[in-house]
């Protein structure tokens, strides 16, 4: 893992999940992790776990002020950044009928402006040193469409188009999509639906722990400068979602 010591990851959505995942996927690499999210007493105990080179500071995606002090709080700890992960993700799924704007509102809001305010916090920095990398986690649902999960589907579609602009737009800065299959974690926890919540709960018979989707991100990060993994798609083998 040497490609990854001493350099430091920002990891949004460290606190549960694929995010607290990766950071304990890359902790032992001697990277410098610096994790966010709102819960923040989960971060302290997780960054208190990781030790010395794990710092934390709470993160609200959708506000852009947030981020930018989440990566000054950063860089103000470690020096220098070179990685973000744009983790943090909501997947309160409905039927279009159900009219659910507020839950509408709230995917749009940390799916895709969470993740456009991190590129912009971070961009700028990447630019200046020539170097950096950001990876965004997607979803299967930026491949393909399903009921009940139209908005969802459009936010990582998004996150897709976004992502692969970055790549396009920029020479020096490597940019990564993960788009994971269904994952055992919290994600869904806010389904307000009592049926499609019942579902959620059969996927899930067959998934993968967020550990699969640490070690792709992992992989993404290790490869020397000039080689950026664009797109990685994990699925369970036995599951066809
Ligand atoms: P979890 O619910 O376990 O984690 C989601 C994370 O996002 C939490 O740490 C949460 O932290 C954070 N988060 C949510 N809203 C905000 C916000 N406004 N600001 C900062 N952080 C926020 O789910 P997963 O680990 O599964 O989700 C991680 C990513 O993986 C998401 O983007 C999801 O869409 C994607 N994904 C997951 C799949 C799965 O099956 N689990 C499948 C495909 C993709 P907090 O509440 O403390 O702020």
């Amino acid at each position: 893992m040497a490609q990854i010591r001493n350099r430091t990851i920002l990891i949004t959505g460290a606190s549960s999940g694929i995010g607290e995942a990766t950071a304990r996927e890359l902790a032992p690499g001697g990277a410098n992790l610096f994790l966010g999210a709102r819960r923040t007493d989960r971060l302290s105990a997780l960054a208190e776990e990781l030790g010395e080179r794990a710092g934390w500071c709470a993160l609200d995606v959708t506000d852009a002020a947030s981020f930018d002090a989440f990566v000054d709080a950063a860089e103000e700890r470690f020096g220098r950044i070179d990685a973000l992960v744009n983790n943090a993700g909501v997947m309160p799924l409905s039927p279009l009928v159900s009219i659910k704007r507020d839950e509408w509102k709230r995917m749009i809001d940390v799916n895709i402006h969470g993740v456009l305010n991190g590129i912009a916090s971070v961009l700028p920095r990447f630019t200046a040193q020539h170097d950096g990398h950001v990876i965004n986690v997607a979803s299967i649902a930026a491949h393909l469409v399903v009921p009940t999960a139209a908005v969802y589907c459009g936010t990582k579609h998004a996150v897709r188009a976004i992502t692969e602009g970055l790549r396009l737009e920029h020479d020096e800065i490597r940019a990564t999509l993960i788009s994971p299959g269904v994952v055992a974690t919290e994600l869904g926890h806010d389904i307000s639906d009592p049926a499609l919540a019942a579902d959620l709960i059969e996927w899930r018979r067959k998934s993968l722990t967020p550990d699969a989707i640490a070690r792709a991100v992992r992989f993404a990060l290790e490869q020397p400068a000039g080689v950026d993994i664009n797109e990685v798609i994990v699925r369970p083998t036995a599951a066809g979602m």
